[in-house]
């Protein structure tokens, strides 16, 4: 737990799930990657799911929702998924069950951010947070429903689609709530939104698959899952130096040690605090 201002900030894990590492950084080659993430013998590496739970006082909104548990066997196996997924058992240590969720915010529809959006109910699909308003800007929305064949294999319909009833479309950048910014912030997908959390002049960031683990915080590790890399180098460089000034807490969404650090700027490179150090920061007046 982080305190941020007058919010409580919880990231939690919907457990871990592991992809090629090739994919994982782009034109960067193995010999370098591997150091930092080192592949077991399918070339993959294990990452988190990291999900964030923001208590404003009067809403708990729920930042990503993880990959959930409805696939199969074989897609289980390609993506080494953990068995059984923890984010509604983390949201119960915390007190909040399903229908206490008030926002759900996902960044982007990938099936690592959005497994949790719906789960099976007596041979139905419905949303796993009766409740919750769930937000998306409209054209990420669009591209999930109607995917390329660059980008199929990582939208699955039946994660998303059936709470559209309480889905609300955002075109562009939004305010939700009092402190709660969505910023779109285009490259690993043309309409992915970022998350910016301010209350007392504190700041977080869920920076998402723009910088997916802190060893993508250097400018040219890019994932080549990113549709538009160029892009995600444009907004990344625009975007950590901003986060490094403002002493931001920013929120790796796969980082397996790493779930949040606050970043530091030095000759041009970016660089992680560790834990540790910003959870006494956090608290430091
Ligand atoms: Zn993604």
């Amino acid at each position: 737990m982080m305190k941020l201002g007058n919010f409580e900030l919880h990231a939690i894990s919907d457990g871990s799930f592991a992809l090629d590492g090739g994919q994982m950084f782009g034109v960067v080659p193995k010999a370098l990657w591997e150091r930092k993430a080192p592949a077991d013998d399918r070339n993959r590496i294990h990452l988190s799911l990291t999900c964030l739970v923001i208590q404003t006082g009067r809403q708990n909104i729920l930042v990503e929702t993880g990959i959930g548990e409805k696939f199969n066997a074989k897609f289980k196996d390609i993506y080494d998924v953990e068995h059984p997924p923890t984010l509604l058992t983390g949201l119960c240590d915390l007190g909040i069950k399903p229908q206490d969720v008030n926002i759900v915010i996902n960044t982007h529809l990938h099936f690592d951010h959005c497994g949790w959006n719906t789960r099976r109910l007596e041979g139905m699909t419905v949303p796993t947070f009766p409740r919750a308003r769930y937000f998306i800007q409209r054209g990420e929305w669009e591209q999930a429903m109607t995917p390329t064949e660059r980008d199929r294999a990582s939208y699955i319909e039946e994660f998303f689609a059936p709470a559209e009833p309480q889905t609300e479309f955002v075109d562009g950048d939004a305010e939700i709530v009092p402190g709660i910014h969505l910023e779109v912030v285009p490259g690993h997908t043309r309409h992915l939104q970022c998350v910016r959390i301010e209350s007392c002049g504190e700041c977080a960031y869920f920076i998402s698959d723009t910088v997916p683990t802190t060893a993508h915080l250097a400018y040219p590790w890019i994932m080549s899952f990113d549709l538009y890399p160029m892009e995600t180098l444009v907004s990344k460089k625009r975007l950590l130096p901003e986060l490094a000034r403002e002493e931001a807490i920013v929120v790796f969404p796969h980082d397996p040690k790493t779930p949040w650090a606050r970043l530091v700027e030095s000759n041009g490179k970016i660089a992680a605090q560790a834990v540790e150090n910003v959870a006494s920061a956090a608290t430091r007046k």
